[in-house]
């Protein structure tokens, strides 16, 4: 289990300064339809534009 989650989105509503996450979890996923293998193949699910 993560015990910080350090973001630099700050266009997300749970952007929270000093690049911090505010939600109570998040949902990371593939962005492509195979398993990623490199970090550049995931995205934040639970991003909310402002
Ligand atoms: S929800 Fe995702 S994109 Fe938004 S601040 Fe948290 S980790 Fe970043």
């Amino acid at each position: 289990m993560a015990k910080d989650v350090i973001c630099e989105v700050s266009s997300c509503r749970n952007w929270a300064g000093n690049n911090r996450c505010s939600a109570e979890s998040i949902f990371i996923v593939n962005n492509k339809e195979s398993n990623a293998h490199r970090s550049a193949e995931t995205d934040c699910k639970t991003f909310d534009p402002k």
